[in-house]
């Protein structure tokens, strides 16, 4: 009920409100009602009704209190807009048009198609999650990723958590708390979502301790950072920036090469992490895992759903004294994955025993091999399934753009495409970004110089006829 004591003027407009049983029985709300709940919808229509009394106590002059929509369908459309913003907030499928392949925002990795099998799998039935089938006796979550996940990068040991994140921090914890940490100014980093290494590091209980400069780190550097309290030497893939120009970094042999004269484990967070070449793509400066392990590194870490392709995990792979120390530690436990996890990645991994099947079915891999013709070929199949007039409408032109690999991976990275840039005739060029958005499925652009663009190198197939069908929808009828 309103606070303020309402003058007789407001009182003969609050009681011409609808009341909410009078509103509930609307065919309207009787439709909303069968398809979400009648709490849900009853809770909208007290949300309305209460925003149209504070509307009509605020309003003073009569002229502007006559002029207030409170009748039953002023009241219904809110609660509609109302449901309308809920459904919005909850989690749903879009469609990327950004060009931006590991998107956290959206989601990151797709899965390849194996991979949803398999979750769906376990998911449904019970599975030897940790049974050893053979033996008839409890068995290991992680026996069923370690062994791949071994062969695949020639480490001695592996394991998975939660996210690389929870990887880095474990490590921290089990190899280095309470003791020195020595880490290169230039890699002292944050990821976007808070991920920053000299909070992860104090939070951990290790003690950071930055050697060299912004732009210049040497061995000596690291060197004289090592005293007896050290417990590590590490190094972060700068995933989201470049230092370019007057710069250096210490070469990973040669920081190996001091680890082991001084008996200390040398750590990398990868960030992405990829277990495949990627200059076939054009991408020539990421370092393989198998690249990392082989150049003697104790401790690898990385992400399973950036370059990878799979669910979000964090990998750890390396020296087995080393991941030992991480898989006995008891934070381990609070890190641990859940079985979708464990099937999506088995899957994916699976898929990477062969290398040219990898990129066929890993929907990340795929969207980075495309050409800029591969992606001028789904426009062209784009405007086929387009009515010519409905085309028209948007001036369509098909420019040369680039496309990201995003996910903080690989910020100089430029994997040139096609954009399909749209002028509409009949309306703004940001309202059609809003109208395109606030669909379901939503569809996610970008807008510059006043044109917005659409990038089909994240728009799988599938979706294709689904992005016509709303093109064309929006084209005004006349
Ligand atoms: C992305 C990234 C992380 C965080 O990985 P999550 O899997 O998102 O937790 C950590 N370090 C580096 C270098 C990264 O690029």
């Amino acid at each position: 009920m309103p606070s303020e004591p309402a003058g007789n003027v407001h009182l003969s407009y609050l009681r011409r409100l609808p009341a909410v049983d009078e509103l509930l029985r609307t065919p309207q709300a009787q439709h909303w009602q069968a398809r979400l709940s009648r709490q849900t919808v009853t809770d909208a229509v007290r949300q309305a009704l209460e925003a149209t009394r504070r509307s009509i106590l605020q309003t003073t002059e009569e002229a502007a209190l006559a002029a207030l929509p409170v009748g039953s369908a002023a009241v219904l459309s809110q609660v509609e807009a109302i449901l309308g913003a809920a459904q919005a907030r909850e989690l749903q499928r879009l469609i990327n048009a950004t060009g931006v392949i590991v998107h956290t925002n959206l989601g990151r990795s797709l899965l390849a198609d194996a991979a949803v099998d398999n979750m769906r799998t376990v998911a449904a039935a019970y599975s030897n999650l940790e049974y050893d089938v053979e033996l008839g006796e409890r068995g290991t979550r992680y026996g069923h990723l370690e062994g791949r996940l071994r062969s695949l990068t020639g480490a001695e040991a592996a394991l998975v958590v939660n996210n690389n994140a929870a990887a880095v921090y474990l490590a921290l914890q089990a190899l280095a708390k309470g003791r020195e940490v020595i880490v290169s100014r230039g890699q002292l980093i944050e990821i976007g979502g808070s991920f920053r290494i000299p909070d992860i590091m104090r939070s951990s209980g290790a003690i950071l301790r930055e050697v060299g400069s912004t732009n210049k780190t040497h061995l000596r550097d690291y060197a004289a950072g090592i005293s007896a309290d050290a417990a590590l030497l590490l190094r972060v893939h700068t995933s989201n920036y470049r230092i370019v120009g007057f710069t250096a970094e210490v070469p990973r042999h040669e920081l190996v090469a001091l680890g082991r004269e001084h008996g200390l484990p040398v750590m990398e967070d990868l960030g992405s992490g990829t277990l495949v070449d990627l200059q076939p793509y054009g991408l020539h400066d990421e370092p393989t895992v198998n690249e990392v392990v082989a150049s003697g590194v104790d401790v690898v870490t990385f992400s399973g759903d950036k370059l990878l392709g799979g669910p979000q995990a964090g990998i750890v792979v390396g020296k087995a004294a080393c991941v030992d120390q991480l898989r006995r530690h008891p934070m381990h436990r609070a890190v641990r994955v859940d079985k979708f996890t464990v099937a999506a990645l088995e899957a994916t991994l699976k898929l990477y025993a062969d290398p040219q099947r990898a990129r066929r079915q890993i929907p990340t891999l795929t969207m980075l091999g495309l050409s800029p013709r591969d992606v001028a070929r789904r426009i062209q199949r784009l405007r086929r399934l387009l009515p010519a007039g409905s085309a028209a409408a948007y001036r369509p032109r098909v420019i040369d753009g680039n496309s990201a690999v995003g996910g903080g991976a690989l910020p100089m990275a430029v994997l040139p495409t096609k954009l399909l840039a749209l002028q509409p005739e009949f309306c703004s060029v940001s309202s059609l970004e809003r109208r395109l958005r606030c669909r379901q499925p939503a569809i996610i652009g970008r807008i510059a110089r006043d044109q917005l663009l659409l990038d089909l190198r994240t728009v799988t197939e599938r979706e294709i006829p689904e992005l016509a069908a709303a093109l064309h929808e929006l084209v005004p009828t006349t």
